[in-house]
């Protein structure tokens, strides 16, 4: 069923959810953490006082990620983000998991989480569209003459 498209070797949780490249967050690409900027990865970093010597990178408390700051480890674009965090358990999930600390752990609790979590959003939005769209259809016959009946 993939005939003739390229599969990427390391696919994301997130690559399932997106309808198209746009909801992707450009930083992590939907991982939800980035290589630690400090130490780029190799969870040390060099002394300043004198840089042949090593220590553990504190930046990233020595996991060699961080969580994304530009989606906070949500994965999504700006927009959905944007959109998304409006709810409130949400917003509460995303609060957490930005602290969290990016050993293998965590990396794999923020793709674990971060999915559920915006699958969840994703049915609560679609739940919302379709009674609204059920409130606009009936109300023309369901909607008191208002005017006449106040001020009795
Ligand atoms: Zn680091
Ligand atoms: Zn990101």
């Amino acid at each position: 069923m993939y005939d003739g498209l390229v599969v990427p070797v390391m696919m994301t949780p997130f690559e399932r959810i997106p309808t198209d490249e746009g909801t992707l967050c450009i930083q992590c690409q939907g991982d939800g953490f980035l290589v630690c900027f400090r130490c780029k990865g190799t969870k040390k970093m060099s002394e300043i006082e004198d840089p042949s010597k090593f220590r553990d990178c504190s930046e990233c408390e020595a996991t060699g990620y961080k969580p994304c700051g530009f989606c906070q480890t949500t994965g999504l674009a700006p927009s959905t983000l944007k959109t998304y965090i409006r709810d409130e358990k949400f917003r509460k999930i995303v609060a957490r998991m930005r602290k969290i600390k990016c050993d293998e752990d965590g990396r794999a609790k923020i793709q674990k989480v971060m999915p559920a979590a915006i699958a969840e959003v994703e049915a609560k939005r679609a739940a919302v569209d379709g009674r609204e769209a059920q409130v606009l259809r009936a109300a023309p016959e369901d909607m008191e003459p208002t005017g006449t009946w106040l001020g009795g």
